[in-house]
């Protein structure tokens, strides 16, 4: 999953209408935790595609996404939280931790099976419904709009152009998913995907990092222009 990942990102925006207790922009790193380091690996061949037995490529993730690692990195990304923001406490510590183990639970949807119980477990997880391309587009297209109408709601746009913004940054997520999931990604999953044609890994990777790090920017500055509209 891609955009996907950003529709419980809003989760803690307005908790019981009061003081969101993380940036949204925050919630956006949160979410996406497992996939920064799945880039990372992949910058370093680490992990990638593989071919199974009977020559299908599929997602060699052992590392950033096993159940196990989704655990290990969702505590980790609670504590980076606490070494950023020092005043910050519990409470905060579980939010990050959820959105992030959020990840794994979303990608059990659509992943085929690829998903280990823990690095190196011969069980591999993934109810597939990349199969099914467009049902899984607009899922994720859908979670992301959902989560964007539910902030627009909470949220009081500074002006009209913070209103624009957030569906300008909607396009903006719905084609780059597009384009990577719908071209790539899926046929990376049915087995169409051309392994040898793959750009370096160092590129891939980096690509990953960077369009998380352009998102969470976005919408940081999106953030800026439109606060609670419970919060004084
Ligand atoms: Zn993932």
């Amino acid at each position: 999953m891609f955009i996907g990942h950003y529709g419980p990102a809003v989760w803690d925006t307005q908790r019981g209408g009061g003081k969101p207790l993380i940036k949204l922009w925050e919630a956006f790193l949160a979410v996406q935790a497992m996939d920064l380091f799945c880039g990372a690996l992949i910058m370093f061949g680490i992990e990638g595609t593989r071919l199974t037995d009977n020559g299908a490529p599929v997602f060699d993730i052992p590392w950033s996404h096993s159940l196990l690692s989704s655990v290990v990195i969702a505590v980790i990304a609670g504590l980076v939280y606490k070494v950023f923001r020092p005043q910050s406490g519990r409470r905060e510590f579980w939010v990050i931790a959820i959105l992030a183990f959020s990840h794994w639970l979303l990608d059990l949807i659509v992943h085929r099976p690829d998903l280990a119980l823990y690095p190196g477990g011969e069980t591999l997880l993934g109810f597939g419904l990349w199969d099914l391309p467009w049902v899984a587009f607009v899922l994720e297209a859908g979670l992301l709009a959902g989560a964007f109408l539910f902030w627009q709601k909470v949220t009081k746009a500074k002006n009209k152009k913070y209103d624009y913004a957030i569906w300008g940054l909607f396009l903006l997520m719905a084609v780059a998913h597009f384009a990577v999931i719908v071209f790539q990604g899926l046929q990376v999953q049915n087995g169409t995907y051309d392994h040898t044609a793959q750009p370096p890994t160092m590129a891939l990777g980096l690509s990953m990092l960077l369009a998380f790090a352009l998102f969470a920017f976005l919408i940081s500055r999106i953030e800026r222009g439109r606060p609670s509209k419970f919060s004084d």
